[in-house]
């Protein structure tokens, strides 16, 4: 398989953890890279710079777990600040990217970094969110983690957010703002649930009864 002690070969990875908000992807991403500090591996740690809402330099999760990172305005920000000697990159909030962030993370990869990525794979309408399904079909693992439902307890894979007038996908804010809800308790009717209907509409009801037979 090409093992020959000489050559010096890093294979790169795409490593990513998603999930809603409060499912614990932060710590799960600062517990990657206190194991790689360990092992002395030489890491870095971006954010973007949008997500400020605790501390400007650092990776703070919900319980207060935090590492030092560098914020970066945008995806190529992120290889004008890697070292050559960096072996893992890891990137918070990776959501808040536009889609450049694929061709970097790739590129990552292909250089022979260990690429470790979180973010929300859903808005709080339900919706894939920015460059996450992109970048979930290109990664080698995905870990997507639950967060417990705020009315029943179950398990939680939904941000809910609390009724208010902004309408903005992005909205940076805290427990005030968002709950973590299970798909029963998640109760967002937005316009794909129009669609979805008309579409139930227009369908032939013999074949509709066809499928409840099945
Ligand atoms: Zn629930």
């Amino acid at each position: 398989m090409g093992n020959h002690p000489s050559q010096q070969f890093f294979a790169g990875n795409v490593e990513v953890i998603c999930g809603p908000m409060f499912s614990g992807k932060t710590e799960e991403l600062i517990r990657r890279v206190r194991r790689a500090q360990i092992a002395r591996q030489k890491v870095q740690i971006f954010k973007p710079a949008i997500d400020n809402r605790y501390h400007e330099t650092n990776v703070v999760s919900h319980s207060s777990l935090e590492i030092a990172a560098t914020p970066v305005i945008d995806a190529i920000d992120i290889l004008k600040k890697l070292y050559d000697s960096t072996r893992i990159v890891a990137i918070d909030e990776i959501q808040f990217f536009d889609h450049s962030i694929i061709k970097i993370v790739k590129k990552l990869a292909r250089r022979g970094v260990r690429v470790i990525c979180a973010g929300l794979d859903q808005d709080y309408r339900g919706s894939s969110f920015g460059p996450m399904p992109e970048l979930l079909a290109i990664s080698d693992d995905v870990c997507k983690v639950q967060a417990i439902c705020t009315v029943c307890g179950a398990g939680a894979t939904k941000t809910y957010r609390k009724p208010s007038d902004n309408t903005e996908q992005v909205l940076v804010g805290e427990a005030d703002l968002y709950e973590a809800r299970c798909r029963t308790h998640f109760d967002y009717y937005g316009e794909d649930e129009d669609e979805l209907l008309a579409f139930t509409v227009a369908v032939n009801p013999v074949d509709n009864q066809a499928e409840l037979k099945l």
